[in-house]
């Protein structure tokens, strides 16, 4: 029988989460759920030091966002429990030791000062093939002296002994055959001073326990490869090692390297899913969402970064994406990241979706603008009326905050030299005629202006920029008639009075 199948999102909370986190994610989430499998959420926290409050709720928060919802998780809880790496400390120990036993591992009683003196001795020091020899440990020690160390409580590390030349192989999902001389790698810690896995030892001890079938991870974890592949094979059966895939990397704009957080925050769009405010730095760090990203565009834009299905589709929803999704249409080469790109999946996806799917998200908006919306038909006319001119659904605000307050400002500067007696009379006169007005729809109000402006001898074209100006303050928005609708005949009015009173 085929093993069900089992992926994992395995990511340490060290801050805020990457768009590249959340496409790894992606990919992992559309796999599972493609092959009817599960998809699990386990926190890599057992490096203490780089722990962050509040990394790992963000996690969670940015996964409800996007709607890839756990099967298991510390929050989700699940069979496999724990699913945090810190409180299943108890469970690796016992691997480390074998491997000692085996001889495929050993103690490495070096101090923190004899290494950083050897880091200072020879250029880009590494704890290896080459150079354990001359370290202090247990392939250097004699076995009385070890053993008493060890007796004496003093702090040591396991490291993994990587063979000598050997080759390293295994089958990417995405690039194929992957091949590595063991000679390049060097003898990674395995076992902490303070009991505590390293990440190595724990992700491969996890991936075994909790049954887990492939995994898609990002490409800067390449080289960590050829140790899992030894771990694998020296603890539980090559055969037993999940499928592995790793993805091509997020670059630059101009494709010249990977893209960080510092390339946003230079060019001014997001990289983080969501905001995120360092506890210690205390900087806010600017997310799609708070940028006014749908999740369904962003988790769209996402899926493009290095996937499409090859027919020129471009927008999807997460159903096709399950569907349609294929890790051999995986390219192997970096995807260009491009901003303008991302807010044309955006714009679709606002174009595509009803407002009252999103309505709630735009209040948002206005509310952190200082405007109280009450979401009711009205509003989901409004929105309906102005979202072919909006990109984020911050632009909601822009485009459509006249409908619900005074405008700010009046743009006059545009009426004003073109202004005169006869156009002041129409609009006079408008006044008077909608004050009288029975009916309110959009084409009666356009009727009686076109009607007034023949008997006023004006053409309506001149007529409807200086009306548009006085219901919205610019030059923006939607058909005037269909504004005027919204407004209602009383604020229509006072608008065009509180103008007529500025010229
Ligand atoms: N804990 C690693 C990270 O922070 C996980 C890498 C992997 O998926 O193996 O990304």
């Amino acid at each position: 029988m085929e093993k069900k199948v089992r992926v994992r999102f395995a990511p340490s909370p060290t801050g805020g989460l990457h768009l590249g986190g959340v496409r790894t994610v992606l990919f992992n989430y559309l796999f599972a759920k493609q092959h009817g499998g599960d998809f699990i959420v386990r926190i890599e926290d057992t490096d203490q030091t780089r722990f962050v409050e509040g990394a790992e709720a963000y996690i969670f928060e940015t996964l409800a966002w996007c709607g890839l919802t756990p099967d298991e998780s510390p929050l989700h809880g699940g069979p496999f429990a724990p699913y945090r790496q810190s409180e299943r400390k108890p469970m690796y120990k016992q691997y480390a030791d074998q491997l000692i036993q085996e001889g495929k591992a050993y103690y490495a009683f070096d101090t923190a000062e004899e290494l950083d003196a050897k880091r200072k001795e020879i250029n880009n020091f590494q704890y290896s093939q080459a150079t354990r020899g001359m370290m202090k440990n247990s392939l250097t020690l004699d076995p009385q002296a070890v053993e008493q160390l060890l007796a004496d409580g003093t702090p040591y590390v396991i490291r993994i002994k990587l063979p000598e030349n050997e080759e390293v192989k295994f089958t990417d999902m995405i690039r194929g055959e992957v091949v590595f001389n063991t000679s390049q790698v060097d003898d990674k810690v395995l076992l902490k001073a303070d009991g505590m896995p390293t990440y190595h030892l724990a992700v491969v001890v996890d991936d075994y326990k909790m049954e887990i079938t492939h995994a898609f991870r990002g490409e800067e974890w390449l080289p960590s490869a050829p140790v899992h592949v030894l771990l694998w094979s020296y603890l539980f059966g090559i055969d037993n090692m999940p499928k592995w895939a790793h993805l091509p990397l997020i670059l630059k704009p101009d494709g010249n390297g990977k893209l960080s957080k510092r390339d946003g925050d230079r060019l001014g769009f997001p990289t983080f899913a969501m905001d995120w405010s360092d506890p210690k730095s205390g900087e806010t760090t600017i997310g799609f969402r708070e940028r006014g990203f749908l999740p369904e565009a962003f988790v769209n834009m996402l899926a493009a970064l290095g996937w499409n299905d090859g027919t020129g589709q471009e927008l999807f929803t997460l159903e096709e994406l399950i569907e349609k999704f294929s890790i051999g249409r995986v390219h192997k080469g970096g995807a260009k990241f491009d901003y303008e790109k991302a807010k044309w999946y955006n714009q679709e996806w606002i174009k595509k979706m009803h407002v009252a799917s999103y309505q709630h998200l735009v209040a948002g908006f206005f509310k952190a603008n200082g405007i109280e919306v009450e979401i009711n038909e009205k509003f989901t006319q409004i929105l309906e009326m102005v979202k072919e001119r909006c990109v984020l659904l911050s632009d909601f605000v822009a485009q459509a905050s006249f409908f619900l307050t005074q405008p700010e400002t009046i743009d006059i500067a545009a009426i004003s030299p073109k202004w005169d007696e006869k156009k002041q009379m129409f609009f006079v006169e408008l006044i008077r005629a909608y004050e009288l007005s029975t009916l309110w729809e959009a084409s009666d109000l356009e009727k009686e202006f076109k009607e007034l402006a023949a008997a006023h001898q004006l053409k309506p074209g001149e007529l409807m920029l200086p009306f548009r100006i006085m219901l919205v303050g610019g030059k923006f928005g939607p058909g005037v008639f269909e504004i005027a609708a919204i407004l209602g005949k009383e604020e229509t009015v006072s608008r065009i009075k509180s103008v007529l009173g500025m010229l």
